[in-house]
C-alpha cells in the first residue's frame, strides 16, 4: 500500500536530532540520507558544516529540536551530559525513540581519570597514572611515578591547553602554576573544577586507534587498527589499516568489544591507545582515550571501507543491521588544516577523494580531509608526497606514514609490500624532495600545548 509520504509505514524513524553540528555531523547526515533518513542538529554556529544538510536548532531551541526528532545521537563529546541525560530520559519513558551513546559513555569520557580507571578496572592497560590536587600530589606523583610525566586537566583541555611534560625537579612548581586553577574549577582550562591526572610518560613507538561500531542487539564490528600522526596534540594523517599490526588487533579488539559492552555502547566508537615495546622487544598495547562518537582517524572508511563508520553508526542508532567494516583498499587520509588546496591538482592526484567541510579558513582548523586510495597500493607514498606538494599548509606531513625501521615484526608479505613502495618513492625522489623542502614544520611550540582538537 503507498502512503501519502515517502516512508513505508513500519518505519518509524524519521529524523535523527544530532548534538552538534560539525563536519561529522555533516558526514553523519551525509550517510543518513541514502538510507531515507534526515537530521537536524542542535547546534549554535548556524553557519556550521552540518548547516548545509539539516535544520540548525540553537541551545535556546532545545523544546523545537526535541520535537523534531525521534531518536538522538551526538557528534560532539563536550556536549553537557544534562541534554544527553534529559534525552535518554525521554527515550527510557518512550517518548522518544533512544538516545545513544548512553549518558555514561559520555561522563567516562568527558573525565580522563574516570576513563583510566575504567580502563583498568577492565584490564585494559594504561601509562601508570595518580590524581593530583595540590602541589604536594603532584610532587608525590612525581616521585611515584618517576619523571618525565605528562600532567593533563582530567576534563576540558581543548585548544592546546592542559597539558604539561614535567621533565625535571624545576618544572613541577611551574606546571602546577600552569594547570591549578583546573582543580579549582577557576579560569578557563575546564568549566567543572576536577583534579590534575598525573601520567608516567611513555616512549611509544606508534599511536593508533580501533573504531567498532555496536549495533542495538549487542553486535560489535570493528574497523582495522590505523596508525595516526599528530601535529602538535592534531591528528594530521592516518594510514589505513595499520602496516603490521595484525598482532596486536586481537588485543584492541577485545579491549574495545569489552568496553562497549560494559557501557551497553550503541554506535561508533574510537579507542586510542599507544604501541610501546617491553623489556624484551615485544609489542604491547596501552589505552589512551576513548571518543563516544565518529573519529577523525575512521574518516578513510567512507570511501576504503565495506560500510563506512557513518553509517554504521546511523545504522545502529536506528536500529538496523550493522555492515562489514573490512577494509577494501589501503588508504591514506590527510587533514587540511588552515588553508584549502585548488581541488583541481588534489584531483588531478590519482585515488583522491575531496571532502571540504565548508569553513572559513583559520590557522591550524581542520576545514577538509582527502582520502588517498591509488589502485596500485605501491603508489600510496608516491601519492602523499605529490599530496603534500599541493596542499598549502603541510604541517604534520613531512614524514613518511611508516618506515620498516619502526617496524619489527611485520609479515614478511607486508615487508615487501611496503619496500616495494619505499623504492617507488626512492625513484621519484624528486618529486618527494619537492615536498619535503617546502615543509612548513614549526617547531616552537612547547610541549604543553599538545591537546587533541577533535
Ligand atoms: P591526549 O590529549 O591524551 O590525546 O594527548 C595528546 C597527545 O600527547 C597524544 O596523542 C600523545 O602524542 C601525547 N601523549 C599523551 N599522553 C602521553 C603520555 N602519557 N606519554 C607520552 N605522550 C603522551
Amino acid at each position: 500500500m503507498t502512503t501519502a509520504n515517502a516512508y513505508p509505514t513500519s518505519q518509524t524513524i524519521r529524523t535523527i536530532g544530532i548534538l552538534g553540528g560539525g563536519q561529522l555531523g555533516m558526514m553523519l547526515a551525509e550517510a543518513a540520507m541514502p538510507l531515507g533518513y534526515q537530521c537536524v542538529f542542535l547546534e549554535d554556529n548556524t553557519d556550521c558544516p552540518a548547516s548545509l544538510y539539516g535544520s540548525i536548532y540553537s541551545s535556546e531551541q532545545l523544546a523545537e529540536f526535541i520535537a523534531a526528532a525521534d531518536v538522538f545521537t551526538l557528534e560532539f563529546e563536550n556536549t553537557p551530559t544534562e541534554t544527553v541525560e534529559q534525552l535518554a530520559n525521554l527515550a527510557a519513558s518512550g517518548q522518544k525513540q533512544g538516545m545513544f551513546p548512553p549518558p555514561i559513555a559520555l561522563d567516562i569520557a568527558q573525565d580522563r581519570l574516570k576513563e583510566k580507571q575504567l580502563f583498568n578496572d577492565l584490564d585494559i592497560a594504561t601509562v601508570p597514572f595518580k590524581a593530583v590536587n595540590s602541589l604536594a600530589e603532584l610532587q608525590q606523583a612525581c616521585q611515584d611515578l618517576g619523571l618525565p610525566i605528562v600532567l593533563k586537566t582530567s576534563r576540558g583541555g581543548y585548544d592546546g591547553k592542559g597539558q604539561y611534560v614535567i621533565k625535571q625537579d624545576s618544572d613541577i612548581k611551574l606546571a602546577w602554576q600552569d594547570l591549578k586553577d583546573a582543580v579549582s574549577g577557576k579560569g578557563s582550562l575546564t568549566p567543572t573544577p576536577a583534579p590534575l591526572i598525573a601520567e608516567g610518560f611513555i616512549n611509544f613507538s606508534r599511536e593508533v586507534s580501533i573504531i567498532a561500531a555496536r549495533g542495538q542487539d549487542g553486535t560489535v564490528r570493528c574497523y582495522d587498527l590505523v596508525e595516526n600522526h599528530h601535529h602538535h596534540g592534531i591528528l594530521a594523517k592516518t594510514r589505513a589499516p595499520a602496516i603490521g599490526t595484525s598482532h596486536l588487533f586481537a588485543k584492541a579488539q577485545a579491549s574495545m568489544t569489552t568496553l562497549m559492552n560494559h557501557l551497553d555502547y550503541v554506535g561508533v566508537m574510537a579507542l586510542e591507545l599507544f604501541v610501546s615495546k617491553d623489556a624484551q622487544g615485544h609489542d604491547y598495547l596501552l589505552a589512551n582515550e576513548i571518543a563516544p562518537r565518529v573519529h577523525n582517524s575512521g574518516h578513510w572508511s567512507i570511501e576504503a571501507a565495506i560500510t563506512s563508520q557513518f553509517e554504521n553508526h546511523i545504522r545502529a542508532v536506528v536500529g538496523l543491521p550493522l555492515g562489514d567494516t573490512d577494509n577494501v583498499h589501503p588508504a591514506i587520509m590527510v587533514n587540511v588544516l588552515g588553508q584549502y588546496p585548488d581541488v583541481k591538482d588534489v584531483l588531478a592526484i590519482d585515488g583522491t577523494h575531496y571532502h571540504s567541510y565548508h569553513k572559513e579558513e583559520r590557522e591550524d582548523r581542520k576545514i577538509a580531509h582527502i582520502t588517498l586510495m591509488p589502485n596500485d597500493v605501491t603508489d600510496l607514498e608516491l601519492g602523499l608526497a605529490r599530496l603534500v606538494a599541493v596542499l598549502p599548509n603541510k604541517v604534520g606531513l613531512d614524514k613518511t606514514v611508516n618506515s620498516t625501521a619502526k617496524v619489527e615484526e611485520v609479515d614478511s608479505a607486508v615487508i615487501v609490500e611496503e619496500t616495494q613502495a619505499i623504492e617507488q618513492v626512492e625513484t621519484t625522489s624528486k618529486v618527494k624532495n619537492a615536498a619535503e623542502d617546502t615543509v612548513n614544520d614549526t617547531t616552537n611550540h612547547t610541549s604543553k600545548n599538545n591537546k587533541a582538537k577533535k
